[in-house]
């Protein structure tokens, strides 16, 4: 099971990059995400989401720096000063509860001491949606065969157009 948390949002500015941080765990198969910021905005559109589209991803906002302390598995932050992820990624598998961690400005330093790992998705600075996506389709391989329970709309795939069924 991989969780992720999402440091350090700021409300407003912050609000659609974090929901996508939030709909790329759930697409990509985290069980769900924990904010360290409550953000209305943001958890009332992922939980749209998540209603509309189906399955029991958790959304929730914690006191991080317990939630990090108190975790009961693998803490992995994701940083461009980390460890290349091809590196880390058979000793990772081996661990039943991953917690992701990603930023948004800048991580507090604690954050590399508190984790058991500092992974890097490439050493260049680019996003948290992206590390993430790049994180958890390595680790759980489960990007194009995700399938979400009690989904009241489907897309089904086409070559042009748009083909989706909603279920009564
Ligand atoms: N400048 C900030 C710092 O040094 O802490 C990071 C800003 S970056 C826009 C936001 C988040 O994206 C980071 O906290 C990290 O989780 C993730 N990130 C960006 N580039 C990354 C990379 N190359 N590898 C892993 N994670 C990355």
């Amino acid at each position: 099971e991989v969780y992720v948390l999402r440091l350090g949002h700021r409300v407003s500015r912050d609000k659609r990059i974090s929901t996508h941080v939030a709909l790329t765990a759930r697409a990509f198969g985290a069980k769900g995400i924990y904010f360290s910021v409550y953000d209305e905005n943001v958890f009332s559109s992922v939980r749209g989401v998540v209603d509309r589209w189906g399955g029991d991803f958790l959304i929730e906002s914690v006191e991080w720096r317990k939630f990090l302390r108190e975790f009961d598995g693998l803490k992995v932050h994701l940083t461009m000063y980390g460890i290349p992820l091809t590196e880390k990624l058979d000793v990772i598998r081996k661990s039943e509860r991953v917690l992701v961690v990603v930023g948004s400005e800048k991580v507090p330093p604690e954050v590399y001491e508190m984790c058991d790992m500092n992974i890097s998705i490439g050493n260049q600075p680019h996003s948290e949606v992206a590390a993430l996506a790049v994180f958890l389709d390595r680790l759980l391989d489960k990007t194009f065969r995700m399938k979400f329970d009690d989904a009241k709309i489907e897309v089904i795939p086409c070559e042009k157009g748009k083909k989706v069924v909603e279920k009564p």
